[in-house]
């Protein structure tokens, strides 16, 4: 029997847990081909998700928990939770039912049909504020643009990978993740199912405007060095400009001799290289940023309980 395991990162998810348990344990009676394993990641919540885990565990054996040491975050989680899954396939699946566990049951088809990673793709959604979904669409089209990845627009954290894939996710263990992209990165076959988005079910959203602009970053500093080109491209353009205006500073000083005017250009001159040289170190700064949180090679996150006890003071690297 094949073993498929579901993956929910929580954080502060204590209202739609149980729903979301029932709605999984329909799709499971369902899909009664399969064995399934509900793995749910609380990821440093403050509220009593880990309670209404402990007490899912008591009446499911489908369920597993483990219960990061603070909050690492939606990607992190994901891969703490990677880490644990036991299945010939893996599931990822927001806690806030804003993925409807049925459609889990499309990824499956596509999945026998010998798809290794199946990933979603949201219909336009009408939940979501229009400020948002434009955000989101200059997002991607600025990835798709200049990053070295395809990442399908209105694209979720909601897909099923194979064992195969499943384990070359897990080999990537950079610091600033970006899930999205590694799935492209790592290839295999792959496919698209659209699923229709839900509302929260309950609380309020866990990705806070840093957290969301946080993970963009990622998004194109990971996987594309075009900004550092961009540097050097503006960097060599204002370098020309400012050899031509020497150029010219020159001549009104030797042969027409009318040299003290000029202040405004002065001014002019002065500002956009300062603007360009702090951009320009801005751009650097964000790659050695990166470098550093890679060199340090802290584990992506711990662990400190689960419902395996085994696994209790497990760390990942
Ligand atoms: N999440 C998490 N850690 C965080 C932020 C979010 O584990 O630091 C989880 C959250 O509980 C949810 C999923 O990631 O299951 C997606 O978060 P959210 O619904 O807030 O994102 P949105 O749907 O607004 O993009
Ligand atoms: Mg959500």
């Amino acid at each position: 029997m094949k073993v498929v395991s579901i993956v929910v990162p929580a954080f502060d998810e204590a209202g739609s847990l149980p729903e979301l348990h029932q709605r999984l344990t329909r799709m499971a009676e369902r899909e009664a081909a399969y064995r399934f394993e509900i793995l749910f990641v609380d990821d440093g919540s403050s509220d009593d998700t880990i309670d209404v885990l402990r007490a899912l565990r008591g009446g499911d054996p489908r369920v597993r928990f483990v219960s990061l040491s603070r909050n690492f975050g939606h990607q992190a989680a994901l891969s703490a939770g990677l880490d644990r899954a036991t299945g010939d396939a893996v599931v990822f699946l927001d806690a806030d039912l804003q993925h409807p566990p049925e459609v889990i049951s499309e990824l499956l088809r596509r999945w026998e049909q010998g798809d290794q990673i199946v990933n979603t793709v949201r219909r336009d959604s009408t939940h979501v504020s229009f400020v948002k979904r434009a955000t989101r669409r200059g997002f991607y089209r600025l990835v798709n643009a200049i990053a070295n990845v395809r990442v399908q627009p209105n694209s979720a954290d909601f897909r099923l990978l194979d064992r195969q894939a499943a384990d070359g996710l897990r080999r990537i263990r950079e610091r600033a993740r970006f899930v999205r992209g590694l799935i492209y990165w790592i290839g295999f076959r792959q496919s698209v199912v659209l699923y229709d988005e839900d509302p929260r079910f309950a609380g309020r959203p866990k990705y806070s405007l840093r957290k969301s602009f946080q993970l963009a970053f990622d998004g194109i500093f990971s996987f594309s060095t075009v900004p550092l080109h961009f540097a050097t491209l503006t960097g060599a353009v204002v370098t020309l400009g400012a050899f031509l205006y020497a150029g010219y500073s020159a001549y009104m000083k030797v042969v027409a001799k009318t040299a003290v005017q000029g202040w405004t250009s002065l001014i002019f001159v002065v500002l956009i290289l300062g603007g360009v040289e702090l951009m320009t170190l801005g751009i650097l700064g964000s790659y050695i940023a990166r470098i550093y949180d890679e060199v340090r090679e802290r584990p992506l996150y711990l662990v400190k309980d689960a419902s395996e006890v085994t696994e209790a003071s497990s760390e990942e690297t």
